[in-house]
């Protein structure tokens, strides 16, 4: 299925993204021969670096899966692969040295119908230079042009959408990849099989049995010197409208008429639309400030920021969706850096049963996406032995003991890949990114507006602002007493 002597671009080649998670997704997806030998890689930034220079910035993040040493011989024949450009980024100069390279190597092979893929591992302020140029010196006239680019889509509605008008004359959806690499994840790609693969699940998944659904990005630390970044973004923008909002559609639409990635992406549209405007008088935004002990530093304390910010590091919000399937059921979402541990997870509770099983705690399914993934439920059963009262046990999907020496691509790889092969399914289409936007920015604009709220400080390190416990009641969710005694994993019935 591979398009052989396909080019491929990544544009910010000395950058962060690029040595963390662009190169050693192809490497990744060469190691395992998802990505033809034929394949010529280009690097592409204003550094002046030499091959050994590039190889030695981004070799030390090529590692084996399981996080053994780099595999020296795949290495070698790799960076055989990948050669360097420098040039600007707005000016014609390097494009065209760069259209010769590709040029020359396409003659070379004989390439009838060009295949490249311009990766724009680039701040955004230089995007649209960059888009101007492929589409002027090297854009594959009698081929196939495919560029994939980077969050962040704008800040607002208003900026996503000059962004888009911006490269829409010169790329059309088709050539366009947005990446959301939670869409690579392995547990977000079951997500649709899980559902609707499984007919109790799919039969269940409905206001008539759920009570409430919480999607948790928890991170364990906070901006740590680089809060220059975050606080003009803030955790909204840097999580929510993007990877959760991602997570949240796939949890909520309905069932695709095929696989096909425009039925999929129709359907998140579809229950993206019927979202109701977010209630900024119901949610809860907090600020971390010092650990309990004093070891840890509060928000504030990050040189980098702003020393009067009231930028939310933790957001806990609540969506409806006014349709058949989910009216009424609350739709929780919550964020937050420096908090007690790093986790992402998605949690439906089920409502409870009924008559002399009225009392017995409600089923739970979970959905960790990382780390360690795994699916469970939280069920009822008859303590063993010649009790007749209930317990909470699970039925436990853990994929690191389920699966032995399986590979799990990384996120970067699967997405990679897909663009590859030209498969949009799991890239952000311009519609859905525009409804994302319209959803999130009134919200945003109260934030950052005069009245916005003064957040709840919570200390560094905590499982969240203390008002979280409240919010969740409030939006149905029954947090059991330990006294039902689960524990996991358990090894002697009590
Ligand atoms: P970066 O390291 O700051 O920038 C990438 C390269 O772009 C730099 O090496 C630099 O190369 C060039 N560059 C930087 N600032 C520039 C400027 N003001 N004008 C022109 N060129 C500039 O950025 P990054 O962290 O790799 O992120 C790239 C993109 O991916 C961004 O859109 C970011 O939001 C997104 N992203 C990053 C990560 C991550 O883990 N880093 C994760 C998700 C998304 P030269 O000076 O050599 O040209
Ligand atoms: P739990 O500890 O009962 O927590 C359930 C929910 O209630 C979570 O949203 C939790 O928030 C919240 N919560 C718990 N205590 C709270 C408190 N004092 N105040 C406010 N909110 C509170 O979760 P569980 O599903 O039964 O899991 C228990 C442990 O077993 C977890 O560590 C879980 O990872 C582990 N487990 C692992 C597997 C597996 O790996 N396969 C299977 C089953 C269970 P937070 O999310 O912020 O904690």
């Amino acid at each position: 299925k591979f398009v052989k002597d396909t080019v491929i671009v990544v544009f910010g080649a000395s950058g962060d993204l690029a040595k963390k998670k662009t190169f050693p997704a192809l490497f990744g997806l060469f190691r395992e021969g998802y990505l033809d030998p034929s394949t010529k890689i280009i690097g592409y930034a204003r550094s002046q670096l030499t091959h050994s220079e590039l190889r030695a910035h981004i070799e030390p993040h090529l590692g084996k899966p399981n996080g053994k040493e780099v595999d020296d011989p795949k290495a070698e024949q790799f960076f055989q692969m990948v050669s360097y450009i420098s040039g600007a980024y707005d000016k014609d100069e390097g494009y065209v040295t760069l259209r010769d390279h590709i040029e020359q190597f396409e003659h070379e092979r004989d390439v009838e119908t060009p295949h490249r893929l311009f990766y724009f591992a680039l701040p955004p302020n230089v995007f649209l230079s960059v888009a101007k140029q492929i589409k002027k010196l090297v854009y594959a006239e009698n081929g196939l042009t495919r560029v994939i680019v980077e969050k962040p889509f704008g800040r607002d509605l208003e900026s996503a959408r000059k962004l888009q008008n911006e490269l829409g004359p010169l790329f059309s959806e088709e050539e366009i990849y947005r990446i959301d690499h939670y869409l690579g994840k392995e547990l977000v790609k079951n997500l649709t099989m899980l559902r609707f693969g499984n007919q109790f699940l799919n039969a269940s998944w409905n206001k008539e049995n759920l009570q409430s659904v919480q999607i948790s990005f928890k991170e364990p630390f906070g901006t740590e010197g680089r809060g220059g970044y975050f606080d003009n973004i803030g955790i909204i923008r840097d999580v929510m409208q993007n990877h959760l909002l991602q997570i949240l559609t796939l949890v909520t639409m309905e069932r695709p008429q095929s696989f096909d990635a425009e039925a999929i992406r129709d359907e998140k549209v579809k229950v993206l639309k019927a979202v109701q405007p977010i209630d900024v008088n119901n949610i809860l935004v907090g600020q971390y400030g010092k650990s309990e002990d004093g070891t840890k530093p509060s928000y504030l304390d990050d040189e980098t920021v702003d020393p009067n910010s009231k930028c939310i590091t933790f957001a806990a919000l609540n969506f409806n969706i006014d349709n058949e399937r989910w009216r009424g059921v609350p739709i929780m979402m919550r964020a937050g850096k420096a908090l007690n541990e790093g986790k992402v997870e998605i949690r439906l509770q089920f409502k409870k049963s009924y008559g002399v099983f009225a009392d017995i705690p409600n089923n739970e399914l979970v959905i960790r996406v990382q780390p360690n993934a795994a699916v469970y439920m939280k069920f009822n059963a008859k303590t063993p032995g010649l009790s007749n009262e209930s317990q909470v046990t699970d039925l436990d999907l853990t994929y690191s003991s389920r699966y032995k020496n399986f590979w799990i691509p990384e996120a970067y790889e699967v997405l990679i890949r897909d663009a590859l092969l030209g498969d949009h399914s799991n890239f952000v289409r311009d519609d859905e990114l525009d409804v994302s936007w319209r959803l999130f920015t009134p919200l945003l604009n109260y934030l950052e507006g005069p009245d916005a709220p003064t957040p709840e400080i919570y200390p560094y390190g905590t499982r969240s602002p203390a008002g979280l416990r409240e919010y969740m009641k409030k939006h149905n969710y029954v947090l059991h007493s330990k006294n039902n005694s689960y524990s996991w994993p358990v090894t002697t019935p009590t």
